[in-house]
């Protein structure tokens, strides 16, 4: 896709994407979209490592727009954060996957689902009272669910956040630190939280092959979990390789393409149907 690289012009994919008409324009069409229901999502399978079996999913937003294609969360995640329409598409994202849940139970029967909360909607004040008010509308149990917050968000150190986090806790909801490692740490904050789950970040994973610290620093960050009773979690296993080495290292949970892609609601309960027995 590049034609000129000198002058004014640039790669024509990197211009789109950084134009400031583009991202105005994402804008207001991610906004009439969360609007109209538009966004879906799928739920990538995570896996014992031990055993292969599947301990549950992670639910993964999608947004198919008819004039401007399929956008990736990467992408417009970061939109809705800078605009407030974080706080409608979580809003919306957690009705549809409970409602969703509460009509297929098979999912929840042995597993688990894991979702991914914004920093931000843990600064609203209501945000776990809301979120356990929906919970019990759909009669569903809060120990089925995950949810998934960055290393950041929780660092911050902010006290609403750590009550919102902590009310979800102590109403069964799992916690899960995301993209573990790359952020700011503080073992403090992971005992304090009682944090369930450590997911390494990826950037580690994709790298353990050839890139000895990598390879340290995940071997230790497993261990670390193992101390803490933490469950350690591997996100973007891509190959067979490094699934090996995530096995001989004990890492308990594993995620990636390399297992199983994310995938519409409907295959996930067709897979569960194929590899779990029904209860
Ligand atoms: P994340 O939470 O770290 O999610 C994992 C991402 O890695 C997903 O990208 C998933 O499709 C991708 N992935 C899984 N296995 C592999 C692999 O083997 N190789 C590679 N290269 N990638 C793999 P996705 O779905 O594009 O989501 C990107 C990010 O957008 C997520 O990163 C998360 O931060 C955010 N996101 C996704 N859904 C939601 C949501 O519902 N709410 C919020 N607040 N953020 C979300
Ligand atoms: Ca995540
Ligand atoms: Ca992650
Ligand atoms: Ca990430």
């Amino acid at each position: 896709s590049v034609t000129y690289s000198s002058g004014n012009w640039v790669p024509f994919t990197d211009n789109l994407k950084n134009n400031h008409a583009h991202q105005l324009r994402l804008i207001t069409l991610l906004t009439e979209d969360i609007q109209h229901d538009v966004l879906y999502f799928d739920i990538q399978p995570q896996v014992d490592l031990s055993t292969n079996e599947i301990t549950g999913g992670e639910v993964l937003i999608r947004w198919h727009n008819d004039h401007v294609g399929q956008v990736s969360p990467g992408e417009f995640i970061p939109l809705a954060e800078q605009t407030g329409l974080i706080y409608k598409l979580t809003d919306k994202l957690l009705e549809s996957v409970f409602l969703w849940a509460s009509q297929h139970p098979r999912a929840l029967h042995t597993q688990r689902l894991s979702i991914n909360i914004s920093a931000l909607d843990l600064l609203q004040d209501n945000f776990a009272k809301h979120t356990l008010d929906r919970l019990s509308k759909y009669q569903l149990a809060a120990n089925k669910f995950t949810i998934e917050i960055t290393e950041t968000s929780i660092f911050q150190n902010n006290a609403l956040v750590h009550h919102n986090v902590k009310q979800l806790h102590q109403a069964g909801f799992k916690l899960a630190i995301d993209d573990f490692g790359v952020g700011y740490s503080s073992m403090q904050n992971l005992v304090a939280l009682e944090t369930d789950e450590l997911k390494i970040d990826r950037f580690f994973i994709m790298n353990l092959l050839d890139d000895t610290q990598s390879q340290i620093l995940c071997r230790n960050m497993i261990d670390l979990s193992k101390a803490l009773h933490i469950t350690s979690v591997a996100e973007g296993i891509e190959s067979e390789g490094i699934l090996q080495l995530l096995k001989s290292w004990h890492c308990q949970v594993g995620q990636g393409y390399h297992l199983y892609r994310p995938m519409s609601p409907i295959d996930y309960l067709t897979l569960l149907d194929k590899t779990v027995p029904p209860l």
